[in-house]
């Protein structure tokens, strides 16, 4: 399973895709992709093998040059469409790594206001509550901020917003993730391998990070929020 993010100057569902070829290795049953175009968020899921995803975007295409992708190892929830990654809600499109230990709780807060799941995962709840924090005026990045502080358990987080196409929050607790640094283009994944047809620059959030990644760059803070500095390093895989 892995998670990959971009915000690039090309056509963003291949470099996805492929990105998430380099992640097979790890094992999956599914696997999805979210992308904006023109503002708009859209998505498409597949069960089973990334030809799968693949077939799926020839006849159903998704443009944009920002996206998010992941490949499920599905511990909450059977491995269906309504179940694979980005989950949704509102403006809000997430990939996750991991489990989600407190998510029974979220929802019970969530329900108070009205708000409930559409799938099984832990995942959406994260969705669910950043979509919350957003209708009740906070900012997309001080929405997932906020939610991401509220979680328990082990995860990679990418965070994607409709209707903003330069906006990336990654989180990192007890999964790695690994920040990619372009020519005027970020990415994010699990792993350096991910990202190594994009770039060779890359740094590695430290437990409890968290990054907002725009065109320009990547803004770390650690577990305290405070601003964090992690070294970008030039690594080299071969292949
Ligand atoms: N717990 C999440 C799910 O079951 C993420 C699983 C994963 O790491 O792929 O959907």
């Amino acid at each position: 399973c892995g998670i990959v993010g971009v915000l690039g100057n090309h056509e963003a569902a291949p470099i996805l895709v492929e990105a998430l070829k380099r992640l097979e290795y790890r094992g999956y049953d599914s696997a999805g992709i979210a992308t904006i175009n023109d503002g708009t968020l859209d998505r498409r899921r597949a069960v089973g093998k990334l030809v799968n995803l693949g077939d799926l975007l020839v006849h159903e295409p998704l443009a944009g040059k920002s996206g998010i992708g992941h490949t499920r190892w599905a511990t909450h929830g059977e491995p269906n469409v309504s179940n694979a990654h980005p989950h949704r809600s509102g403006s809000v499109a997430v990939v996750h790594n991991g489990i989600i230990e407190n998510f029974r709780e979220l929802r019970a807060e969530l329900a108070e206001y009205g708000i409930t799941p559409e799938t099984d995962t832990d995942t959406e709840t994260v969705a669910m509550l950043a979509q919350h924090f957003m209708s009740q005026g906070l900012s997309p990045t001080e929405a997932a901020t906020k939610t991401i502080g509220k979680l328990e358990g082990a995860f990679a987080l990418a965070f994607l917003f409709d209707g903003n196409d330069d906006l990336i929050i990654a989180a990192r607790k007890g999964s790695p993730l690994a920040i990619g640094y372009g020519d005027g283009e970020m990415f994010v994944g699990s792993d350096a391998i991910a990202l190594s047809p994009m770039t060779d620059r890359i740094s590695y959030l430290e437990e409890g990070d968290y990054a907002i990644l725009t065109r320009e760059g990547a803004s770390v803070f650690n577990a305290a929020g405070e601003p964090a500095n992690r070294e970008i390093r030039k690594i080299q895989i071969s292949a």
